[in-house]
């Protein structure tokens, strides 16, 4: 039987629904609903100006709904009152084509006509920094190789306990939290599952890491570079297969224990990484992340090039162990819907044209990685990778092409308006030309 949210609402004690939906640049954008109103709500969506955010629409545009998924009812953890909803968009009777769980879901689509699963899990790292994001929040936090720190988490206990206790009660299955390689940098782990649950998990992560955050006076952040020279956020997804209970992923028989089929799976991110990275580091700030030199820690811990290895995390793929491998190119601007349906589309390429991902490499990529002169490399900042993401007709078959158009349109946007910007840095080298 279907959810019905207005008695969900008695039986729960909620006194609002905040109907929420992801935009292209990753932004939850919200209506507070009072329970008295959800039936409606439920049935015809919440009404938005859909140009007021970040979707590549027109003001004279009707009005968007964002019609919510009452499977993803999730009651604040930190306001008990309030029923929180994922929804998708729709606009004049159809859904939006480029709103991102849309996009999710059309790929996934495309994949269980071939009888295929995705399942995915997210490492969403982030910093605690002061209340204006100027500074890391731990004055105490400065060791040169922070990583693990127990001294520094646990400074941090009542936040991370905090949302870790709400996973807990939410069912996530939550099994580790860690003080991360930078100082200020944290990372909280959770099962994985089904893609779209973990996308939608994984917007309300961060809702939740920020807003508990607050709570305690500081902010927390998932900007892939917030402090040069300390390593950066990534959001590494792990990949499996599955066709019901099997997971395709696995073969005893394969080479670290992954199937052909995840072999190809990996050649297609593989082919398409640098048109993936305008989707996976979605931001000029990414940029900084990727390709940076080394960290003050010794390692960034971020990739520089399109290969692929065993347990080895100096590879953009790493394989940690049989049945899955580890997408480690995206950084925490990623949008979660787009993260899943970008691997997905590639993959689901990959496995069509059986796609050799080439040899794998076991060294230290840091140090041997001139040694391999043959490497592709990544793009160098976000028009690079723009310029490729428009120019690859395949993820724009399966991605869709509206949403392609729209994305590489209102991110084109971002990079124009980044180039406008006069730094310290031009007047400095320039000055005296
Ligand atoms: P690491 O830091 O070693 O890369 P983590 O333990 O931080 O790994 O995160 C691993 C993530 O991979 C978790 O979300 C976990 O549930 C997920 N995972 C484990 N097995 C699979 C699998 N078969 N398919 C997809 N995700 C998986
Ligand atoms: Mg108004
Ligand atoms: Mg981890
Ligand atoms: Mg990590
Ligand atoms: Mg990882």
């Amino acid at each position: 039987m279907a959810t019905v949210l207005a008695e969900k609402a008695k039986e729960l004690g909620l006194k609002y629904f905040l109907i929420s939906y992801t935009d292209l640049f990753g932004s939850q954008r919200a209506k507070l609903v009072p329970a008295s109103a959800i039936a409606g709500m439920q049935k015809n969506g919440a009404g938005f100006a859909g140009f007021a955010t970040w979707l590549d629409l027109s003001p004279a545009d009707p009005d968007m709904f964002a019609i919510p998924d009452p499977e993803t009812l999730t009651v604040l953890p930190w306001k008990k009152d309030v029923g929180w909803l994922a929804s998708d968009i729709w606009m004049a009777g159809k859904p939006v084509a480029q709103g991102p769980r849309v996009v999710l879901k059309n790929v996934m689509a495309q994949a269980a006509e071939l009888g295929l699963q995705m399942k995915s899990g997210v490492e969403c790292e982030f910093f605690l920094t002061n209340a204006d994001g100027t500074a890391i929040a731990d004055e105490l936090d400065t060791g040169s190789k922070p990583c693990y720190d127990a001294g520094a988490l646990m400074r941090r206990y009542d936040v991370i306990t905090e949302l870790c206790d709400a996973m807990l009660d939410l069912g996530w299955n939550p099994y580790q939290n860690d003080h991360e390689d930078a100082n200020g940098q944290f990372e909280m782990n959770w099962h994985y599952d089904d893609a779209l649950l973990t996308a939608d998990r994984h917007v309300f992560f961060k809702f939740m890491a920020k807003s508990i955050a607050e709570k305690h006076g500081l902010r927390a952040t998932f900007m892939p570079k917030p402090f040069l020279g300390l390593t950066g956020s990534g959001c590494h997804s792990h990949v499996s297969l599955w066709n019901g209970e099997t997971n395709l992923f696995e073969d005893e028989a394969g080479e670290l224990g992954v199937s052909q089929l995840g072999y190809h799976f990996i050649g297609g991110t593989i082919k398409h990484a640098d048109a993936l990275a305008a989707v996976l580091n979605p931001t000029v700030n990414s940029y900084k992340r990727i390709n940076a030199p080394r960290t003050t820690s010794g390692a960034t811990w971020a990739p520089n090039t399109v290969t692929y290895s065993g347990n080895n995390r100096t590879h953009m793929v790493r394989i940690p162990e049989p049945g899955r491998f580890e997408m480690r190119l995206a950084d925490g601007a990623v949008n979660p819907y787009l993260l899943q349906a970008g691997i997905l589309a590639a993959g689901l390429d990959g496995i069509k044209n059986k796609i050799d991902p080439g040899k794998r490499l076991d060294i230290n990529m840091y140090t041997e990685g001139h040694k391999v002169t043959d490497a592709k490399r990544l793009p160098l900042n976000l028009l690079d990778a723009l310029r490729a993401f428009e120019a690859n007709d395949t993820l724009k078959a399966s991605l869709g092409e509206s949403f392609v158009k729209s994305y590489a349109k209102l991110k084109h946007g971002e990079w124009n308006e980044y180039a406008a910007h006069l730094t310290d840095w031009e007047r400095k080298a320039t000055l005296d030309c």
